[in-house]
């Protein structure tokens, strides 16, 4: 599957989410971005063949990391204040700035230290562990870990954080979903799928 439709699944299971849990309009619309984002999320591990090539996948990379800095620069625009605020927005900048220079796979790993060291300085544990997965999945191969059960339950641990400290319902679900959406349109089973996922590593490298 290509990252447009992974996106979209995900942003369709974000609104499945908040129709059910009928949410304000802003919300709604919050959430569908949230999902799409969460879709994209496995990918940020695609192969290190690809490196030093600007490839369609390189532009899925870029564009979630993107997003990740712009979300990082308006979370600390409404959530903070005053220092803290500048800070985030420049941090968020910052990301911004590194993402859009993103042509090889070293760049991702330096993105998700630049969203670590955001975290630490916000003290928003979401963000730590965001950019901990980020730096991960720049060394995983492709389709393994971030493609897991290991991959869901640790970004989970992300989508609760993020829940608590936004305070918003159904951003743990649509996070969770998108990111499973993403699994399940991998999986083997699927004919349009040439290789699964690698869903049950550590403990087995069989793909599904
Ligand atoms: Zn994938």
């Amino acid at each position: 599957m290509n990252g447009t439709t992974h996106a979209v699944i995900g942003s369709t299971t974000g609104f499945v989410i908040a129709n059910s849990l009928q949410t304000s309009p802003s919300v709604t619309l919050f959430l569908v971005g949230l999902g799409g984002v969460s879709g994209l999320m496995p990918d940020l591990d695609i192969d290190g063949k690809l490196r030093g090539k600007i490839t369609l996948s390189h532009k899925v990379i870029q564009l979630s990391a993107l997003i990740i800095g712009m979300m990082m620069a308006v979370y600390s625009f409404f959530e903070k204040a005053e220092n803290e605020r500048w800070l985030g927005i420049g941090i968020g900048f910052l990301v911004i700035l590194i993402a859009s220079l993103i042509k090889q796979r070293h760049m991702l790993t330096i993105t998700g230290v630049a969203v670590l060291v955001g975290g630490f300085s916000l003290d928003e544990l979401w963000l730590i562990l965001l950019g901990i997965f980020i730096v991960m999945a720049s060394f995983s191969s492709h389709r393994s870990y971030t493609h897991s059960i290991v991959g869901v339950v640790f970004f989970g641990c992300i989508a609760a954080n993020l829940e608590t400290t936004l305070g918003i319902k159904g951003v743990f679900f649509t996070c969770l979903g998108g990111y499973i959406s993403h699994l399940l349109a991998d999986l083997k089973i699927l004919p349009v799928n040439k290789r699964g996922v690698k869903l049950f590593l550590p403990l087995s490298s069989k793909e599904v």
